[in-house]
């Protein structure tokens, strides 16, 4: 194989993406009719587009091939119908091989030595209610075994039909997971499949933990501190372990999230790894990178992050006892479609100092009333602020009429930000 030197870095090919990236929405608001209209654009550009089975709610399912060469690379998003980032970065990726393939000598070394297909919404019913499993209700990801979904079993078949040497399967997981013991977001985790009970390697994974290495390289200068490793437990029932064993060693790569950052940074993020991956079994670097930077990744960690903790409220339960206590609470977010409003609830309440949110509000000097009356974990989070030094009679009947607050927290927003000192 030739060696080609004239090499894309990733500042570059975040600069790519963001001159012409052609999904033009947020991931999470791309429903399926998106979806046709997208492979059909790539169909325009070039590309061949297929459409190669039905999902249970008799929906199109595509596969988008690129490249002529020898090695078989096969990825696949959206098994999850909640999970779409990788689904656009895929779309933005075949866009940029395609229109770039008589422009860039490494496109034009990789359509000759490598062949890529991709399904970019497998789950495309569950991807229509922005929901994790299909319209049987399976988590297609524990149907690996039984093959009793229609998109589970043609995930198999498309394998099986084929046999690529290489899988990708992109996820995203949930935002609040963290990297190690710090409170850093996974961003991005990685997992090498070894698809072996008993762990045991073998080439192509170690070939798959190098092309980690390499993604974590590129993404490490934009997110350095905020890439984990996904915890490696062998499912039967799960397809990035039965693929494995079928035969394509499968990379897991999990996108979650970054604050204050949109969905469009975390696609660019996939779209450069890809093509850094990519370009790496044409650049020669595939094959030294150091499979450390894979393995010594913290694991991904969950359960001391949320998404907003009211430090050191006054809580008043004025429907209960009305005596105030100091507690901590902490807020969490569900995950919605970016044009929905999430609804958040109450989480956890207490002595939180050993946790982090991703936003934080210092609330000591006020008392603090769910609108219910009684702030209990579950609860909608919709909070109401009283300064302490106000004197306030919690036995009123109408509180709000009777004391107007000052301050409001409803939907993880500030609808009526607290005094006017911040
Ligand atoms: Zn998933």
């Amino acid at each position: 194989m030739t060696i080609i030197a004239d090499v894309q870095s990733p500042k570059e090919f975040a600069e790519l993406w963001d001159e012409f990236h052609i999904t033009t929405k947020p991931a999470s608001n791309v429903r399926h009719a998106d979806i046709e209209k997208f492979v059909g654009k790539l169909a325009s550009l070039g590309l061949t587009v297929e459409e190669v089975g039905r999902s249970y709610g008799n929906r199109g399912i595509y596969q988008i091939e690129w490249g002529k060469g020898e090695t078989r690379v096969l990825m696949w998003s959206q098994m999850h119908g909640d999970e779409p980032t990788a689904t656009s970065a895929l779309i933005d990726m075949f866009a940029f091989l395609e229109t770039r393939k008589n422009e860039l000598e490494w496109v034009k070394a990789l359509a000759e030595s490598v062949t890529i297909r991709a399904v970019p919404m497998l789950n495309p019913d569950g991807a229509e209610l922005f929901q994790r499993r299909n319209l049987q209700f399976i988590d297609i990801n524990r149907d690996a075994r039984r093959l009793v979904t229609p998109e589970g079993a043609l995930l198999k078949r498309l394998r099986d039909d084929w046999e690529p040497e290489i899988g990708f399967n992109l996820h995203n997981q949930q935002e609040l997971t963290t990297v190690g013991s710090t409170f850093k977001q996974a961003t991005n985790s990685f997992l090498a499949v070894s698809g072996r009970e008993d762990g045991s390697t073998y080439e192509g994974h170690e070939r798959n933990k190098r092309l980690c290495s390499v993604m974590i390289g590129a993404l490490n200068e934009f997110i350095e501190g905020n890439i984990g490793r996904y915890e490696d437990d062998y499912n039967p029932r799960a397809f990035g372990d039965m693929i494995s064993r079928w035969g394509t060693p499968v990379m897991l790569i999990e996108t979650g999230g970054f604050h204050g950052r949109d969905e469009s940074y975390l696609i660019k993020l996939n779209f450069i790894a890809y093509l850094t991956a990519l370009q790496s079994l044409v650049d020669g670097t595939q094959e030294t990178a150091d499979p450390l930077d894979y393995e010594s990744l913290p694991s991904n960690s969950t359960g001391t992050l949320f998404n907003y903790i009211l430090r050191k409220a006054i809580i008043v339960n004025f429907a209960k006892s009305k005596v105030p206590f100091t507690a901590d609470i902490a807020i969490n977010r569900e995950r919605r479609r970016a044009d929905q409003t999430p609804p958040v609830f109450v989480q956890e309440i207490g002595d939180l100092d050993d946790y982090k949110g991703l936003d934080e509000y210092d609330v000591e000097d006020y008392f603090v009333v769910s609108t219910t009356g009684l702030l209990k974990i579950g609860s909608r989070g919709h909070l109401l602020f009283y300064k302490k030094a106000r004197s306030i009679n919690w036995d009123v009947r109408d509180l709000t009429k009777t004391f107007a607050p000052d301050g409001e927290f409803k939907d993880g927003l500030w609808v009526k930000p607290l005094g006017g000192e911040r």
